[in-house]
């Protein structure tokens, strides 16, 4: 699915040298190598704050700490998404209000979050999913009219401009309350490890998680809230400062391999290929297909036996996961959601594809489907 070798390849002398500078300054956590790729990103995400943090899930887990919510307080969700957005809700004794996703762009549907509101709800979590945004213009605007906080989920969209009805632009991630991302390697700005950030205009807030991510503190060994522990490394920051500059052309070779698929399968109509709303580019976390009439499992199966990665993200939906079975969720019912789970697949999006690979994965596709 994805080609994290080749891409280092690429870029091996400059990342090397980074690493080795690394390793003779001793500067292993914190320090200077974090704070230039905090900066840098600052710069290209474009808010007031940024804090860097161990992982997406870990930011995801600070900022809703930040809120000071109560246990029993509801945060509306989509269902459509990886378990890390609606896992720390749980965690932290919340309760995860799953809603249904827009059919087309595969994020929170705007309309659901309305009919999902209650006393009760403090905050809205949206997903910014396979690297499309959400509708955040819409989203904001019922955050503002019902005194709510959002949190962007931008772990598979880092990069992609939003744009709002008067024609301001914005990076997802820097609109919501807080916005969180992940580095993992596979995400569009991976580290070789694990890495992840979190994003705020707010002054407030950003004391308050940059303590929270550091055991509570400010002054060292003088705790004041319950935090947790949670950093970049400084290797990590080092490669990311590295990839970062590349990011923008990262995104138009996902672009590009996105192209030669939507020209492969646009006119089938067994397919529906990925829908671009008006107010968001796309920067292709996943190329993310709708099969309808095709038996997907035997699909994906079919191309396994040819060593063509294919992925189904995700197969179970949170509102059926297990680990909700606790939080009264047997009423939750969303077709559109399960619709979504029976009929998606993934197939490889990075940015070292050849046309050649792309020719070999779309004629075996085609040749599937079509017989
Ligand atoms: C990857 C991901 C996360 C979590 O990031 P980690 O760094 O793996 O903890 C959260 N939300 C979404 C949507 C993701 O894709």
């Amino acid at each position: 699915m994805v080609d994290t070798k080749n891409q280092y390849l690429k870029i091996k002398t400059e990342v090397d040298a980074a690493i080795a500078d690394v390793l003779d300054s001793a500067a292993y956590i914190g320090g200077k190598f974090v704070q230039s790729f905090t900066q840098s990103l600052n710069n290209y995400i474009g808010t007031k704050h940024t804090i860097t943090c161990a992982n997406g899930t870990d930011a995801l887990q600070i900022a809703m700490m930040a809120l000071d919510l109560q246990p029993g307080d509801e945060v509306i969700t989509p269902s459509f998404t990886y378990i890390a957005t609606t896992e720390v809700v749980a965690l932290l004794r919340l309760k995860p209000v799953f809603v249904e996703v827009d059919k087309d762009t595969f994020c929170i549907d705007v309309e659901a979050i309305k009919k999902a509101i209650t006393p009760k709800t403090k905050a809205i979590v949206p997903v910014h999913l396979y690297g499309h945004a959400a509708n955040m213009e819409a989203i904001m605007q019922i955050a503002h009219e019902h005194n709510l906080y959002v949190i962007e989920d931008n772990a598979q969209a880092i990069g992609c401009d939003y744009t709002f009805s008067n024609g301001t632009v914005k990076k997802t991630g820097s609109i919501g309350h807080i916005g969180c991302t992940s580095f993992y390697p596979s995400k569009n700005l991976g580290a070789f490890g694990d890495g992840g950030a979190i994003f705020t205009n707010d002054d407030v807030l950003a004391e308050k998680m940059k303590k929270i991510a550091n055991h509570g503190q400010s002054v060292r060994y003088y705790h004041d809230v319950v935090g947790c522990n949670s950093r970049l490394d400084a290797i990590q920051a080092a490669v990311l400062d590295i990839k970062i500059k590349h990011l923008d052309s990262y995104i138009d070779a996902r672009n590009n391999a996105a192209s030669f698929y939507n020209a492969a399968f646009q006119n089938h109509p067994a397919i529906q290929i990925p829908q671009i709303a008006s107010y968001s580019n796309h920067v292709f976390h996943q190329y993310t297909l709708i099969l309808n009439g095709v038996n997907r499992d035997a699909l994906n199966t079919q191309l396994a036996a040819l060593k063509i990665p294919s992925m189904i993200y995700y197969p179970v939906p949170g509102h059926k996961q297990k680990m909700f079975a606790s939080f009264g969720l047997s009423e939750t019912d969303l077709p559109t959601t399960d619709w979504l789970t029976e009929r998606v697949i993934s197939l490889p999006m990075h940015t070292e594809l050849e046309t050649e690979q792309l020719e070999f994965i779309t004629s075996n596709i085609l040749n599937i489907i079509n017989n």
